[in-house]
């Protein structure tokens, strides 16, 4: 057993050695970039492939990591090569001050549509960008007073610091390298496990604590300043700029590339955008037969989508998995602490004439209940009662049509998923809602990472705090495995560690027993008691009466969508009205 200072020093000491291999191996290419002797042919194949890198590694961010379309690549390309094309022709401005501006634009841009359409998600996004994509078109050849028109701005100057082809080839491959780095090691930021989150499943994102929205507008930021700084990069490696190279079709080449190379990675764009800049090169001696090149060149690509689905990088990476170690390291991990946030009142979480319509289906109708700090509370119905439909209120996956909930407190009715995860509700999902891309691990860290958690802070005890909560639930040994390894029961363990990470004031769990074998269930009500005695207030849904019975102090009964009966088990279970409703379908439904 080591401690966790110890494995991650010697993740720090391999992360090292990994950063300087790679400062090693950019300096050899730039070095080899800028004093071998290239004609101006090759010269000018690499340098759009350097600068395309750049604009396609923003997809691989918004696509690969987020799971968002963006359909106008080219189009925020182009801006960046006009901004400086014309901002050093027309206006004087040096190649840097444009830069800058470069990106102040897209970045408008970028955050402008992103804000007006992500949230209408799906179809909307594309034919967004499309549009955007074909304004933007319209203007650059149409504006001829400011854009010199389908004539383009030609006679643009390099940088003075790097006056030669070559030597600005070398700054734009430091350039790619620098960004490369950064869109690898995004994904294991906090930023980027929001965005995979989103990616594998937006709902649990939001419940878990993720502003789903700001994470999408800022990854569809970020590919849009990845666009314009390649065009940026662009316009000073050509000198010329003209509408024609920053079209839809050109937005579809930067999309082919990124999902040929492998959309995953930072690599797979290089490797992508590359192939398709060279392909054509390869294929020139065939341009004599008219339609042949078009032909061969369409069959390849689909050639490579077809047997490789996660593109080229994803099918080397998959086959050297098997030669890379897996540091299986366990370490001392301290006892799962849930500590509570400032207490209130005794009464935690309160319900008042809650309900919940669609159309004419009073699925819940006006239900009032208190649940008190501490205590495990159970809500329980025949199915189809408006159980689940409550706990979507609550967790606000949906507007109730009437009624109110206050949470410790704070009038949480109309608040957004995340905003009430961030006052200290915690959930489970009837149908496993887990973050199926990641490992155990990545999953309870995402937990934990919700905004107002009174214990988070460095990324040090937010893991050791993760490991803590699986370990609590009898999975520490299995951390670093893919969710999607784990049977039924154990994935519905992960969820419950995934929400205790966060510290939550109350847990919602939805039909935990759901689903479980009788061991299962009996491993379950064995750690519902365990977080019962730490003091964590619960509110649990379940079929299971023997479960219900055995852990919960006070219960609701709820029967088509209205309250029938509220107390505690004994006087509860015996009210005639649940004998008849509740019970009684439950004995004809074991029969
Ligand atoms: P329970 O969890 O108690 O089994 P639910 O809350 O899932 O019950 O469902 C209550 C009622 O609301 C059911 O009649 C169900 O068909 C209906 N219902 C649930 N969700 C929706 C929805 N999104 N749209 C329309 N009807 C729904
Ligand atoms: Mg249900």
């Amino acid at each position: 057993m080591t401690s966790m200072v110890d494995i991650h020093r010697a993740h720090a000491q391999s992360h090292k050695r990994g950063l300087i291999a790679y400062i090693i191996l950019i300096g050899l290419l730039v070095y080899v970039a800028t004093t071998k002797q290239f004609d101006a042919y090759i010269t000018n194949i690499l340098m759009q492939a350097v600068t395309y890198s750049v604009a396609v590694m923003g997809l691989t961010v918004v696509l690969g990591l987020c799971g968002q379309i963006n359909l106008a690549q080219a189009a925020f390309f182009g801006l960046g090569a006009y901004a400086v094309g014309l901002g050093t022709v027309d206006y004087g401005i040096s190649f840097w001050g444009c830069i800058v501006i470069g990106i102040g634009i897209v970045l408008f841009f970028g955050a402008f549509l992103g804000t007006s359409t992500l949230r209408l998600g799906g179809h909307y996004l594309a034919m967004v960008t499309i549009s955007f994509q074909q304004i933007l078109t319209l203007v650059m050849i149409n504006w001829i007073p400011v854009t010199h028109g389908p004539d383009g701005v030609s006679k643009i100057l390099k940088p003075s610091l790097f006056p030669t082809p070559q030597s600005y080839l070398g700054f734009c491959v430091v350039v790619l390298a620098v960004v490369g780095y950064l869109v690898w090691h995004l994904p294991e930021t906090k930023l980027g496990r929001a965005m995979r989150a989103v990616r594998d499943n937006e709902l649990a994102a939001g419940v878990t604590g993720i502003d789903v929205q700001r994470t999408k507008v800022i990854a569809f930021a970020i590919c849009a300043l990845l666009g314009g700084l390649g065009g940026c990069l662009f316009a000073g490696g050509f000198a010329y700029v003209s509408p024609d190279q920053f079209s839809f079709a050109e937005s579809i080449v930067f999309l082919t590339m990124v999902l040929l190379g492998g959309v995953s990675s930072p690599v797979g764009a290089v490797i992508g955008t590359g192939l398709l800049i060279l392909i054509p090169e390869w294929l020139r001696f065939l341009k004599s037969i008219p339609g042949l090149y078009l032909a061969i060149y369409g069959l390849a690509v689909i050639l490579i989508v077809l047997f490789m689905p996660d593109g080229i990088w994803g099918f080397v990476s998959q086959k050297l998995k098997r030669f890379r170690k897996v540091l299986h390291l366990s370490a001392d991990v301290p006892e799962l602490e849930l500590v509570q946030t400032q207490a209130h009142a005794d009464d935690v979480l309160v319900v008042t004439s809650l309900s919940k319509h669609f159309g004419g289906l009073k699925a819940v109708d006006e239900i009032s209940f208190t649940v008190k700090r501490g205590s495990v509370h159970a809500l329980i119905g025949p199915n189809g009662s408006g159980k689940t439909t409550t706990l979507n209120v609550l967790s606000g996956l949906y507007t109730p049509t009437g009624g109110s909930v206050s949470l410790d407190g704070h009038d949480i009715t109309h608040a957004a998923p995340h905003m009430r995860t961030a006052v200290g509700l915690g959930r489970t999902f009837q149908n496993i809602r887990l973050f199926r891309s990641m490992t155990a691990l990545e999953n309870v860290i995402i937990g934990g990472e919700r905004s107002g958690n009174p214990v988070e802070s460095g990324a040090l005890a937010r893991e050791e705090r993760a490991r803590a909560a699986l370990n609590f639930v009898g999975l520490g040994d299995r951390a670093e495995e893919l969710v999607t390894s784990f049977s039924y029961g154990h994935q519905r363990l992960i969820e419950i560690a995934r929400a205790l990470a966060g510290n939550p004031t109350v847990l919602l769990l939805d039909e935990p027993a759901a689903g479980l074998n009788s061991t299962e269930k009996m491993e379950l009500r064995d750690l519902l008691k365990r977080i019962a005695a730490k003091g964590l207030t619960i509110l649990i849904i379940d079929h299971d009466m023997t479960l219900v019975g055995a852990v919960a102090e006070h219960i609701t009964v709820l029967n088509f969508g209205r309250r029938i009966a509220d107390g505690d088990p004994v006087s509860v279970l015996n009210h005639p009205d649940v004998v008849t409703a509740y019970l009684g379908s439950d004995a004809n439904a074991a029969h």
